[in-house]
């Protein structure tokens, strides 16, 4: 791997690593190899061609379909100090002409158009004379006209290709048919060798189906989990979104319409305002997404079925590019097959196999009771492995046990014949609950006897239990009206000679915040919330987005770690040089005001500390450190020896205690702490109530009395004394 690009990632872009394949891709296009890359969206392509970029001494030229896309690039590059610029028709002349001498005194590394910019006889004599090391192509499945999103113009760039035999061709997309891989290697004629393709699972996406039942309802709940954070909603038809804009907007929400049937310029402007988070929620039909290259969606909801698996795909990854958790819901509708079903019976017979082969695959994917990412991969080409990926509604409700819900049937059995068979599931669970529903009292069904006898399980629960008892063909479901009939074999249920079995899905409660959380569990809430404000007040400045400064997952890190000065902000993922230069000073003011009022100290070294502890290896630090502890079992001996913070010490033994090993049973935590014994004994009991990987409960729990450094000392004897237990998460 070259040493050079390594560095660039670390001062120019300010991550640690390569991903998978990112550094393979660099190297072999400094070879001078063209290069197919292949990623899920949010896998990390544009680094691999922009870090050489900056290593070739000429101009790289990046093809790309979208303006929106091409702006974005060169917002961030040039956020990150890179010089970076965009050539086409909208730009004012003088403009123009001042990219044009950018480019002709070779200061500008990096030149975005479009492949129509390309052709045009005006481009390519501004380019004549132009050393060109490097031509990217993005997106570059829009060439094959087996993809989904074929442009005539992409299939030109074939002799672009040719006419410039000394630059690289680098090919990236997202789109993993190997239909469209073969398309792209002809056309552009590159050889199979060089071709690079990642894993399509994108392991930070939640993924969930959800039988669609009022979808409206089910829509405001599940956003309802998400205060404060972006999302997409994608309907399948413009009528849709404007009722659906309007319903959330009179709920108060924050949220834009976009279809193909709004004016450009409002389009235009709703995309901006959600991009640059003055918008939270974006109602859509699939027109939107294309272009969108925001970081921060924490959610994607489906209300419509998608047309196929891949452009669902494609539709979900738009969430979580960031890469904190993101989670994507699908509202499953029978009735919704039964449309697309109307439509493509009016096709020709050719194009109604196709459509039908996509269908059932959405079916089976929506229906399968494995791990969702199974049938998603599979699609994909790829061979899932793992047994439970612990990110999908499948796999969680597996980790419950089986459980006998036979009396719960019969409950449910009863009250479909106590009603006259006339009803669907939803109705007849408000009666088992004992809703006070006006149809419900209109009809007398408080009277009966199954009325408010089934308050052991949530709604979704007897939903399950329903599809269970469909399944089982223990009741049958009118395919019109959606009524719920007795089946034959019910009655063996109902007189107790037959049971029922199923594990129960206790869904976890997600919310936008606990997203955050999830992956720093010592992320601080309200600094958190206070730099993404530092960050939106600088992002309306500079007229960029908020995510072009700095990424969801840097401030979090930031709230985690809280550095406190610039060597220690330069430690945090995504913050290079020129960010530290350019927006340091806001940040650390806001951490260091933070730390002063709450009391607490980040964990961040800003000097390499002992020999045996250097900085290269920040990674293994903290078993270092946990293995001195299991050796001198004396903090005041480890302080003197490693010369760190007391803090950043307890915050390795913490992360050795969790991930490594046990440390051994020993005092040594609660003797340094200086609390009376009855608030230690209050502090504890707060643990065990609430769990330990978060302290901000434990700390509201102790009425803000306690400061963090007590609680991380108190943790650790807990956690010392309770090794081994099931671990509570405490959410
Ligand atoms: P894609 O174009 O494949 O959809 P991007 O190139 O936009 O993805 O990258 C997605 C996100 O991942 C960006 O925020 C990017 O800065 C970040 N990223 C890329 N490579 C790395 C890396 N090696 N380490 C950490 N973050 C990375
Ligand atoms: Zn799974």
């Amino acid at each position: 791997m070259s040493e050079q690009a390594l560095h660039i990632l670390q001062s120019v872009f300010g991550y640690d690593d390569f991903r998978a394949q990112q550094g393979a891709i660099i190297d072999n296009i400094l070879h001078r190899r063209d290069t197919l890359a292949i990623m899920p969206t949010g896998g990390g392509k544009s680094i691999c061609y922009q870090i050489p970029a900056l290593i070739f001494e000429g101009l790289t030229l990046v093809i790309s379909p979208l303006i929106s896309l091409m702006e974005d690039q060169v917002d961030q590059l040039t956020s990150l100090g890179i010089r970076a610029a965009l050539l086409n028709s909208t730009l004012s002349s003088r403009e123009y002409h001042d990219t044009l001498a950018k480019v002709h005194d070779g200061t500008l590394k990096l030149l975005y158009m479009a492949p129509e910019t390309l052709m045009l006889e005006r481009t390519r004599q501004v380019l004549s004379g132009v050393r060109i090391d490097c031509l990217t192509i993005d997106e570059a499945h829009c060439i094959s006209e087996w993809g989904h999103d074929f442009r005539p113009e992409y299939r030109q760039l074939a002799d672009v290709r040719q006419s410039l035999p000394d630059a690289v061709c680098v090919a990236l997309t997202a789109t993993a048919t190997p239909r469209v891989q073969q398309d792209i290697k002809g056309i552009l004629r590159m050889s199979g060798a060089n071709a690079f393709i990642a894993s399509f699972d994108r392991p930070n996406l939640f993924l969930e189906v959800v039988e669609k039942q009022n979808p409206v309802n089910q829509t405001v709940q599940l956003i309802a989990r998400y205060p404060d954070q972006s999302g997409i909603i994608y309907c399948n038809s413009r009528r849709q979104v404007d009722e659906l804009t309007q319903t959330l907007a009179d709920r108060g929400y924050s949220v834009a319409p976009y279809h193909a049937g709004l004016s450009s310029e409002e389009r235009k402007a709703n995309q901006r305002a959600f991009i640059r988070d003055d918008v939270l929620i974006m109602v859509a039909t699939v027109a939107f997404g294309m272009g969108i290259n925001k970081s921060n969606v924490r959610y994607v909801l489906h209300f419509d079925l998608p047309q196929n698996i891949e452009s669902y795909y494609q539709q979900i990854g738009r969430a979580g590019r960031d890469g904190l958790p993101a989670f994507c819901h699908f509202l499953f509708g029978y009735g919704d097959i039964q449309k697309v079903k109307f439509f493509i019976n009016k096709k020709s017979e050719s194009e109604q196999r196709i459509a039908g082969q996509h269908l059932n695959a959405l079916i089976g994917y929506a229906e399968s009771e494995e791990c969702r990412r199974g049938p998603l991969l599979h699609y994909f080409g790829e061979n899932h492995q793992e047994e439970n990926c612990q990110q999908c509604d499948n796999c969680l409700s597996q980790q419950q046990p089986l459980t006998d819900v036979t009396v719960a049937a019969q409950k449910f059995l009863s009250c479909i014949y106590r009603t006259g068979q006339l009803f669907g599931a939803a109705y007849l669970i408000d009666v088992l609950r004992g809703s006070k529903a006006r149809k419900i009292l209109d009809r007398q069904h408080d009277q009966i006897t199954t009325y408010g006898i089934g308050t052991e399980l949530t709604k979704p629960q007897w939903q399950q239990l329903a599809r269970k008892l469909q399944q089982e063909d223990l009741i049958t479901q009118h395919p019109e009206y959606g009524s719920l009939k007795l089946a034959d074999n019910a009655r063996a249920v109902l007189k107790g000679e037959r049971t029922v079995v199923m594990r129960l899905t206790q869904r976890p409660e997600f919310t936008g915040k606990k997203a955050a959380e999830q992956v720093q569990p010592d992320c601080h809430q309200e600094l958190f919330d206070r730099l993404r404000r530092c960050r939106k007040v600088l992002a309306d400045q500079e007229n960029v987005p908020p995510y072009i400064i700095f990424s969801d997952k840097t401030l979090i890190d930031m709230a985690s770690r809280l550095p406190q000065s610039r060597d220690a902000l330069l430690q945090i993922s995504g913050v290079g040089q020129v960010k530290l230069s350019h927006y340091g000073d806001a940040f650390l003011h806001e951490i260091t005001t933070f730390c002063q009022e709450q009391g607490v100290q980040g964990t961040i070294e800003t000097r390499p500390t002992s020999p045996g502890l250097s900085q290269e290896q920040p990674a293994g630090r903290h078993i270092q450190v946990g293995e001195l502890f299991v050796q001198f079992n004396c903090l005041d001996r480890m302080l003197g020896e490693l010369k760190i913070k007391e803090a950043t010490m307890l915050s390795h033994l913490y992360k050795y205690q969790t991930q490594v090993a046990s440390l051994p049973r020993t005092d040594a935590f609660i003797n340094k702490s200086s609390l009376l014994p009855a608030q230690q004994a209050e502090v504890l009991d707060a643990m065990s109530l609430l769990g330990t990987e978060r302290l901000r409960p434990v700390y509201e729990q102790l009425r803000e009395q306690v400061c963090y450094h007590e609680l991380h000392l108190l943790r650790l004897h807990y956690l010392v004394h309770h090794a081994g237990e099931s671990v509570t998460d405490g959410g």
